[in-house]
């Protein structure tokens, strides 16, 4: 026996629709690659999907077929997101910071036919252009005067695109499994593989981004996306902040420390989200700038996550910025939310003490995310907060494999997705990250968590950023090697960090040996980039 409910698709032009209808006026700011502040709202950004999807009919784009960005975060990214999977074409949004090697690869898998770019990336896409198989048509997102001198086969300008276009549009409802945005995972090794979203997984996400245990948006913050919105489609909030008419704020190229610093003030944010290293940019900024009171900025939530947030991190924010942080876990295949850290009303009588380990964890589950730990042979771990198993997921917005089959099927014979991470989870369903299973230090048998020991080490007043890796041992097998970037005006030792270190971590975690760097290499998304650490310091000889 069916329901006798509706049966209306959940496709993503209801979104615009919405938030065009209901918060015409609520503003949408970006700062431009071109130079400038750019100011529209809700109904211009609709305006210009509409214009978009009408640009795209004109050009011959069908259903299904790949549209691609080389884009910042701006108000045309975020026309794009509505114009493009509107039409029942697919958003492949380009991650610009990966090798021009991999971008071949990338648009040429994904059969791009338009490429959308931002002026910034005119030199990039002018080098890509004759690899490129499939792209037809190349659009700078810019006006007339800023267009580049560009040899590409058909080169269309953005203002003049879009200008020729009706503001009219019928979006066309279809089967809400239809796919609408596709995003490819860095591929730190092997090729990048293409997570395919579709219409139905990305607006059950929404639901859930904007529950209160969750992000909670809603129409009374000032949202800035520091998040790339190549980065699993800006962690979502690009269409939460539709579904609920929130002010969105982006900074383009800009993501600087002063930069970050100014439009937070600027434009009042009280909401932003992003990876740890734009925090420690900002923090750079303001440990050079003692003048500066963050508590004025008068930020009520910062959403963190892509890597784990350190100690000194969240406590920055609570104590100098009064802003409470939300850390959630995830991966471009969770598009992205996994679990997210909100408390429960039983942790308002903990103490601080305890109640940090808590906030620290990377989150709680959320309904429709199934969690599951198994052990190397496949035994199902219980959630005891001791142990530490490979994570598995399961749910509406989780990948079920990569587009074109790629790697094969991820997935156990319940359904699970296997994330490659290693963690434990606590009987109150708090997920706590042990590391990434290619990131694990195996000393004598025992694993040793990275992510714990370079958020102890981050707590030292002279260390901005740390990494640990394992270099192979004789007798131990591997032992960890502590690298560290000080902090503007500080010169850290290696005695001063294995002496703070000490009491905060088992003594057979302490580093072998600890170097001090003037920088980390970082992925494409501005995470610790491993792999060419370990490369680097493969045969390193440990005192
Ligand atoms: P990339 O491979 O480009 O980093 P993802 O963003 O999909 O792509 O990375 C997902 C991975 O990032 C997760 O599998 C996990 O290892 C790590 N990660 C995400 N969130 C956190 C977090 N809060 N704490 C620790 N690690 C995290």
């Amino acid at each position: 026996l069916f329901g006798l409910m509706q049966d209306r698709p959940l496709l993503i032009s209801s979104l615009i629709e919405h938030a065009a209808r209901f918060h015409p006026r609520t503003e949408i700011v970006s700062r431009l690659p071109e130079g400038g502040t750019h100011r529209t709202d809700w109904l211009g950004v609709r305006n210009a999907a509409c214009r978009i999807a009408n640009a795209l009919q004109s050009l011959g784009i069908q259903r299904g077929e790949r549209v691609a960005t080389l884009a910042w975060n701006s108000w045309r990214h975020l026309a794009l997101y509505f114009g493009v999977s509107g039409t029942g074409a697919v958003l492949h949004t380009v991650n610009p910071r990966l090798f021009p090697e991999q971008i071949e690869y990338i648009a040429n898998h994904a059969e791009d036919r338009v490429l959308f770019f931002d002026v910034t990336f005119a030199p990039l896409v002018q080098k890509l252009a004759p690899k490129l198989k499939t792209v037809k048509t190349y659009v700078c997102m810019s006006s007339r005067e800023h267009m580049p001198a560009l040899d590409l086969p058909d080169l269309r300008c953005w203002d003049e695109l879009l200008a020729a276009q009706s503001e009219q549009y019928d979006w066309p409802d279809f089967d809400e499994r239809t796919a609408s945005s596709l995003c490819y995972t860095s591929g730190t090794t092997g090729n990048p593989k293409g997570v395919l979203y579709s219409h139905r997984s990305t607006m059950l996400h929404t639901l859930m981004e904007l529950a209160p245990d969750t992000f909670g948006i809603s129409s009374r913050e000032t949202v800035m996306l520091i998040v790339p919105m190549f980065h699993a489609n800006g962690w979502g909030t690009p269409y939460a902040a539709a579904m609920v008419g929130t002010r969105l704020v982006f900074p383009g190229p800009h993501m600087d420390g002063e930069s970050v610093y100014t439009l937070m003030k600027d434009e009042r944010v009280t909401f932003s989200q992003g990876v740890p290293t734009v925090w420690l940019m900002l923090f750079q900024y303001l440990d050079a700038h003692p003048e500066i009171d963050p508590r004025a900025l008068g930020v009520k939530m910062i959403g963190i996550g892509g890597a784990a947030v350190p100690r000194a991190m969240l406590e920055r924010f609570e104590k100098q910025f009064g802003a409470q942080v939300v850390q959630g876990w995830g991966m471009t295949e969770t598009s992205p939310i996994g679990v997210i850290s909100k408390l429960l009303p039983k942790h308002d009588s903990m103490a601080e003490d305890e109640l940090v380990k808590v906030k620290l964890k990377q989150g709680r589950g959320v309904w429709g995310v199934d969690l599951k730990l198994v052990d190397d042979m496949g035994e199902v771990q219980p959630w005891d907060g001791q142990s530490r198993g490979h994570l598995r997921v399961r749910g509406p917005w989780i990948a079920s494999g990569y587009f074109k089959g790629e790697g094969g099927s991820p997935m156990d014979d319940e359904g699970y997705f296997s994330t490659g991470d290693v963690a434990t989870i606590d009987t109150d369903g708090y997920l706590q990250l042990v590391d990434r299973a290619k990131d694990v230090i195996k000393s004598g048998g025992e694993w040793i968590s990275s992510i714990d020991v370079e958020n102890a080490a981050m707590g030292h007043p002279g260390v901005a950023e740390a990494a640990i890796i394992g270099v192979a041992h004789p007798k131990w097998q591997e032992r960890p090697l502590l690298l560290v970037v000080p902090r503007a005006g500080h010169q850290p030792t290696k005695e001063s960090v294995l002496d703070f270190l000490a009491s905060r971590i088992a003594k057979w975690w302490l580093p072998d040996d600890v170097i001090v760097v003037p920088e980390l290499p970082h992925t494409a998304t501005g995470k610790l980039l491993k792999t060419r650490l370990r490369e680097q310091y493969r045969d390193y000889r440990l005192p």
